[in-house]
């Protein structure tokens, strides 16, 4: 969803990093499936010229307007995470629980290239210790990135979330993931809910 007028090359908002501007990238407008303008993930939105900007700029959706990709506003994030050069669009999503790279489907593979496959993995080994989710998804196709392996959800639905889990065994946990419908994700963590509430109500007793 980049969201800057032709030319345009200042946009910034208070937590860009200073000096940092989209320029001629416009890689968010083709990575996103943005319900208001009809646009599919992995095809270039209707509005956007590639390269250019957005010619709807003044009325764009507030979703576009209110868009920022980490690489916008992480300075940690080096010039090769530009995304019109990385091919790879980051956004954190779920209020900080899944880091997404998104990748421009004209070249799948370019989240396997270095670095940042390798980056992907460190991210996704610091992730574990906080239960942040490291994701790839070319279009609706998620790959789940763990630092050991890559689990390939395929399509997700619009209906279906990404569910990452822990496994307790004998030689410690294993990390998996999997796609379930929404409302069953939901209705499992208000089993989990209960059961916590369960378990604190007979520990005060
Ligand atoms: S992907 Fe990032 S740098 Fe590129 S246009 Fe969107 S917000 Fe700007
Ligand atoms: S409406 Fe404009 S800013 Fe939003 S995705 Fe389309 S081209 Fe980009």
């Amino acid at each position: 969803m980049a969201a800057f007028e032709t030319a345009q090359t200042g946009r910034s908002a208070p937590n860009t990093v200073p000096g940092r501007a989209c320029g001629s990238c416009t890689l968010c407008c083709k990575v996103f499936h943005i319900i208001e303008t009809e646009s599919e993930a992995g095809q270039w939105c209707r509005h956007c010229k590639p390269g250019k900007g957005c010619t709807i700029y003044e009325t764009r959706p507030d979703r576009c307007r209110g868009f920022f990709c980490m690489w916008m506003t992480q300075s940690g994030l080096g010039p090769e995470w530009k995304p019109e050069k990385s091919k790879l669009v980051l956004s954190i999503e779920l209020d900080g629980q899944r880091i997404a790279a998104h990748v421009d489907p004209s070249v799948p593979g370019a989240w396997r290239r270095s670095p940042y496959y390798e980056d992907l993995k460190r991210w996704s080994a610091e992730g574990l210790q906080v239960q942040r989710q490291v994701s790839v998804w070319i279009g609706q196709h998620c790959i789940v990135i763990l630092p050991d392996k890559e689990i390939d959800l395929g399509t997700v639905a619009d209906d279906e979330v990404v569910v990452s889990m822990a496994q307790m065994t004998q030689s410690g946990p294993v990390y998996g993931a999997e796609k379930m419908k929404r409302s069953e994700a939901e209705a499992r963590q208000q089993q989990w809910v209960e059961a916590r509430r369960r378990f604190e109500t007979q520990k005060g007793n």
